[in-house]
C-alpha cells in the first residue's frame, strides 16, 4: 500500500474509533447532547454533572462509580477547536462563591471533554487493562432544534403561518401592525428591514416571557455571535402581488433562505448529527406554575423539538444524518428540589406524559428512552410542615430575592398526569382545583470537599442511564 493509502486508512481508523461508542474500540468517544429550552436548567445541570463526575462521592447509583471501577476522571482539551468551551470553572465559581448565585445561562453551543479511566467489569476485568472513555458534553439551546420546522418551508409559507399565529396573540399586535403597514412589494430599505426584524424579535421575546415555547427562528432569541447580521435581519410579511427583484419581500426571502442554509444546516450537520446520547431538560414545574396555557405550549413545542430525534424522520434531516441515530434519550424535569421527594413520581409521570405523543408513535424505535425528575444543583432541604392539622411535605431554602430562609409547599401534584394535561389541552385558563406556587431559591452556601461533589437529585441515575453501559 502506498504511504498515502496507509495514512488515509489510519486516519479513517481513528475517525471510526472516534465515531463509535461500541466500547471495544480504542478510546471510544461518546458525544452527549444536553438541550432544553432557555432557562430549562442546562448550565446548572452540566455544571453539577461535571462536579459530581470529577468527585464521585454523591454518585452511588452510577454502577461503575459504586463498584470503584472509575480510577480517574479528568478534564481534557476538547477536540473541536472552533467551538466555545463550556465555562465550567466560572459557573462553579458562581455557585461556590461567598455570595452563591446561579451561573449565567446557555446562550449558544459549547462543549467540554471529560475523560474516564475505568477498569472493565465482570470476566473481562482480568483480561483487559485500564480503558479510557472520552465524554464530549455538547450544550446547545433547544430553540435551535425548532428551526428544523423551517427547513421545509418557503419564506411565503412561513410568513403566512407565523402571521396567522400572531393574530391570535395579544403580544403579537404591535408587530402585526408594523408588518401590515409595509408594502413588501416596494424597494428594500435597510432601516425598514431592521425595524421589522427588531419588532419581530420583540414579539418573540414577549411570547417567550409569557411561557410560549414556539418561538422561531431560534437564533432571534439566542443569536450567539450572529447578532445584528443580515442573516438575522428578516421578519414575516404579508405577501405582495408581484414582488420585484430588489423589493423588501425578495430580500427578506433571500435572508430567510440564507438563515436556513448558512445557520441551521451547519448546526445540524456539524453538531446535532454527531450526537450519540441525548438529555432533554424541561422546566415542567415552571410551566405548571405558570398555568395550563404554558403546559400546553411546552407539550406542543416538545413534540416539535423531538421531531429532530425521530428515527423515521423524513426529508431534509434524514438526508443529512443517514442511518446514524441517538442511542439513548433521557427526558428530565429539572429543578426537582422545589418538591419534596414524595412528589417526584408525580412530576416524572407528568413529564413522561408530556412527551408521550412523540414517543407513542414508536418513532424512537431502537433508542432507549426514559423520563426522570432531577436537580443539577439541590438548593433546598426537605422539611415537613403542619397546616390546619395536616402534614405537608415541603422544602426549605434561601430565597433568591431577599436571601431569607423560607419554607415552601408548592401544592399537591396529581398522581394522574391527565389532570394536568387535559385542562391544558382543553384551553383552560387556570387550574381548577389547585394552585401551584413556586419560589425561586438561591444556591446554598457550600464547599466542594475532595471526593464530595455537589448536592444534586438523581444525577447519578441520569448518568447511569445515559452512558452507564459504556463505563
Ligand atoms: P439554561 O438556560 O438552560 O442554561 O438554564 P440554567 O441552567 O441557567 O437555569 C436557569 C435557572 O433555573 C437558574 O438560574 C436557576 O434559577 C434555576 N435552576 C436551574 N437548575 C436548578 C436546580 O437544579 N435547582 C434549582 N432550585 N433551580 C435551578
Amino acid at each position: 500500500m502506498a504511504l498515502g493509502g496507509i495514512t488515509d486508512s489510519i486516519a479513517r481508523g481513528i475517525e471510526e474509533a472516534q465515531a463509535s461508542v461500541s466500547g471495544l474500540l480504542f478510546e471510544p468517544v461518546v458525544r452527549l447532547g444536553v438541550t432544553g429550552l432557555s432557562r430549562a436548567g442546562k448550565t446548572v445541570f452540566i455544571t453539577g454533572l461535571i462536579a459530581n463526575l470529577l468527585e464521585r462521592g454523591r454518585m452511588p447509583q452510577l454502577t461503575a462509580a459504586r463498584e470503584g471501577r472509575i480510577e480517574q476522571v479528568f478534564l481534557q482539551p476538547q477536540p473541536d477547536l472552533t467551538l466555545p468551551r463550556f465555562d465550567y470553572e466560572r459557573h462553579l465559581a458562581a455557585i461556590l462563591g461567598d455570595d452563591p448565585h446561579w451561573p449565567e445561562s446557555t446562550r449558544a453551543i459549547s462543549e467540554l471533554r471529560l475523560s474516564f479511566r475505568v477498569r472493565p467489569s465482570g470476566w473481562l476485568a482480568g483480561m483487559r487493562g485500564m480503558r479510557v472513555v472520552h465524554l464530549d458534553i455538547v450544550d446547545y439551546p433547544g430553540e435551535w432544534l425548532l428551526d428544523l420546522s423551517l427547513m421545509e418551508k418557503s419564506y411565503a409559507q412561513w410568513s403566512e403561518e407565523t402571521l396567522a399565529r400572531l393574530e391570535r396573540r395579544a403580544e403579537g399586535r404591535d408587530f402585526l401592525a408594523l408588518a401590515r403597514a409595509e408594502d413588501a412589494g416596494l424597494r428594500l430599505e435597510e432601516t425598514v428591514a431592521q425595524a421589522l426584524a427588531r419588532g419581530f424579535t420583540d414579539y418573540l421575546n414577549a411570547a417567550r416571557a409569557l411561557g410560549r415555547s414556539d418561538c422561531t427562528p431560534g437564533r432571534f432569541l439566542l443569536p450567539g455571535d450572529l447578532a445584528g447580521s443580515p442573516v438575522l435581519t428578516f421578519a414575516p410579511l404579508p405577501a405582495p402581488d408581484r414582488p420585484a427583484r430588489a423589493s423588501l419581500w425578495r430580500e427578506m426571502e433571500r435572508r430567510y433562505e440564507a438563515y436556513k442554509s448558512k445557520v441551521v444546516t451547519p448546526f445540524f450537520r456539524d453538531h446535532f448529527a454527531r450526537i450519540d446520547r441525548q438529555v432533554v431538560l424541561m422546566d415542567v414545574l415552571g410551566a405548571i406554575h405558570q398555568g395550563p396555557g404554558a403546559v400546553e405550549d411546552l407539550r406542543r413545542v416538545m413534540a416539535e423539538v423531538l421531531g429532530a430525534f425521530r428515527v423515521g424522520r423524513r426529508g431534509w434531516l434524514a438526508g443529512l444524518i443517514g442511518a446514524r441515530r441517538v442511542g439513548r434519550i433521557l427526558f428530565a424535569a429539572t429543578k426537582a428540589d422545589h418538591l419534596h421527594h414524595e412528589q417526584h413520581p408525580a412530576l416524572t409521570a407528568i413529564t413522561a406524559a408530556l412527551v408521550a405523543e412523540a414517543r407513542g408513535r414508536a418513532e424512537f424505535a431502537g433508542a432507549g428512552v426514559s423520563a426522570m425528575s432531577l436537580a443539577g444543583l439541590r438548593a433546598t432541604v426537605e422539611e415537613e410542615v403542619e397546616r390546619d392539622g395536616i402534614r405537608l411535605p415541603a422544602v426549605k431554602g434561601r430565597l433568591l430575592t431577599t436571601g431569607r430562609t423560607a419554607v415552601m409547599y408548592p401544592g399537591q401534584l396529581p398522581s394522574d398526569p391527565s389532570r394536568i394535561l387535559s385542562p391544558a389541552r382543553g384551553g383552560a385558563e387556570n387550574w381548577l382545583d389547585a394552585e401551584y406556587g413556586l419560589m425561586a431559591f438561591a444556591p446554598a452556601r457550600m464547599t466542594l470537599r475532595p471526593g464530595g461533589g455537589l448536592p444534586h437529585i438523581r444525577l447519578d441515575r441520569a448518568v447511569e442511564f445515559l452512558i452507564g453501559d459504556l463505563l
